[in-house]
């Protein structure tokens, strides 16, 4: 098999507060799909970062009355704890206000664009700083942001940089219909051509340096003019690659590549979508080929919210139940495409149900017997590192990543009825050699289990996958919680 370019990322985070469940299921979502593809022998750039230029950042920052230098630091620090705690691989993490190569790309991505796509005008609109976007009419719930209800909007009127977003909108409509930018899944493409189809708006891709307190980026050759936080921060994607001075991983993870892949949230559906290839075909430059949209998760069935006070701190759980239990219920209890739902009552129950009492119960008494009754590991094929489970390929292919996980459970169920059907432990003494070949068998599809859980829960796959070639039952996979 020829040799695949990959490049996934995740959206860059805004650094005005902690990290919360949504960040961590998004950076977990995207791990699966790059450890998947490097397991496929696909070369990999799985990126990630924080959105370190927006307004947002320098108002969090005033009223903790530290420098927004030092504020976007210490915010950008957790987000980097967090993923490191997940056991995120990805290759590189850009934090936008730190990152020179960041600066200049941005730059050259505004020079770049067609001069008649880029005018200035003064403007007057209703601004969300919580969107960091103008608002319509047409936008609003009873005059409210619907992604900020009760924050108010922020009347704005200043002499900014437009970006002719109605130049693009034929192109943009063919892109999406034909899949050749695919948006995943099926109703947020039909959203975005909706949102299309109702007629593009020009928008504005600066803001007064008096505004941004010159915090961001310059537009070139303009001083009384900062870049708007997502004409920067959307540049991410290629600045961290190189593309300020067409580096070495810009040529191969996105001019050659064969895949460009952003996961991102339903409310910034928009700015992937629409703006972000419309500033790419202004200058030519390649544009993603995925959009992998996910919803948002509640608490007990509410948005997570500081006025309500059901945020709940992923370091919290991954501090009692471990990594991998917290990407397991990432995985297959939240729906890749749906909101999906989470309570820490649910999180143990399911942890006791398919964690404890499931897979580490089970590969506890399949690793037993064959520790006391084998005289030697299990010779295994080499099923897991070439990966060929058709189903989960086409799962993971389409982001069903819930899919593959229902799929790989079945499996574990299936061999706990191997166990109680045909009950190897009671053949010991009869018949040792029908009952051996039994624990060979279970040890060799406790083995596959291991290698189909890699991308998923990548410390658990290995100490099974040990396990079996040790001859020994590993200890404590996932403790009982009472
Ligand atoms: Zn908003």
């Amino acid at each position: 098999m020829k040799e695949k370019k990959f490049f996934i990322s995740s959206s860059i985070p805004y650094v005005n507060a902690e990290p919360h469940l949504g960040h961590a299921q998004e950076f977990i979502e995207a791990d699966i799909i790059a450890r998947y593809r490097r397991l496929m022998d696909d070369t990999v750039f799985f990126l990630s970062g924080t959105d370190d230029n927006a307004q947002k950042n320098v108002q969090a920052a005033e009223s903790a009355g530290i420098p927004v230098a030092d504020y976007v630091n210490k915010h950008a620090k957790e987000f980097i704890d967090l993923e490191k705690r997940l056991n995120i691989s990805n290759d590189y993490f850009i934090q936008t206000s730190v990152d020179p190569r960041h600066r200049d790309g941005a730059q050259k991505l505004w020079r770049a664009c067609k001069p008649e796509d880029i005018y200035k005008k003064s403007y007057k609109g209703m601004y969300c700083l919580g969107c960091e976007e103008f608002k319509t009419e047409a936008d609003l719930v009873n005059g409210e942001c619907p992604e900020h209800p009760g924050k108010k909007l922020e009347e704005v009127e200043e002499e900014n940089y437009f970006f002719k977003l109605s130049n693009y909108q034929s192109k943009l409509k063919n892109l999406v219909e034909s899949d050749e930018l695919q948006i995943i899944p099926q109703t947020r493409k039909n959203e975005v051509l909706s949102f299309i189809n109702s007629g593009l708006e020009d928008f504005s891709i600066s803001r007064s340096v008096a505004r941004t307190k010159g915090w961001g980026i310059p537009v070139p050759d303009d001083e009384t003019q900062t870049m708007y936080v997502w004409f920067d921060a959307l540049s991410n994607y290629i600045t961290a690659l190189g593309y300020s001075d067409d580096g070495a991983d810009y040529e191969k993870f996105w001019k050659e590549s064969n895949e460009r892949v952003h996961v991102i949230g339903k409310g910034i559906s928009r700015f992937h979508t629409i703006y972000w290839p419309a500033m790419l075909l202004s200058t030519g430059v390649r544009l993603p080929s995925k959009v992998f949209v996910h919803g948002y998760i509640t608490v007990g069935g509410q948005k997570m919210s500081k006025t309500i006070g059901n945020v709940i701190d992923p370091n919290v759980v991954i501090d009692e139940y471990g990594a991998d239990a917290f990407r397991y219920y990432m995985a297959r209890h939240i729906s890749p495409f749906d909101d999906g739902d989470f309570t820490m009552e649910k999180f143990k129950e399911v942890y006791n149900a398919n964690l404890a009492n499931g897979l580490g119960n089970l590969s506890a008494r399949i690793m037993k017997m064959a520790q006391d009754n084998l005289d030697e590991p299990v010779k295994v094929d080499n099923y897991g590192y070439t990966f060929q489970d058709g189903y989960i390929d086409e799962s993971l292919s389409e982001y069903k990543i819930n899919m593959a996980m229902e799929y790989i459970w079945s499996k574990i169920g299936d061999l706990d009825r191997e166990i109680t059907e045909k009950r190897p432990f009671s053949l010991l003494k009869e018949s040792p050699e029908t009952a051996k070949e039994i624990i060979v068998n279970l040890v060799l599809n406790l083995y596959r289990v291991g290698c189909m859980l890699q991308p998923f829960l990548p410390e658990t796959a290995d100490l099974i996958i040990n396990a079996t070639r040790i001859n020994k039952k590993p200890e404590n996979l996932f403790p009982r919680k009472d």
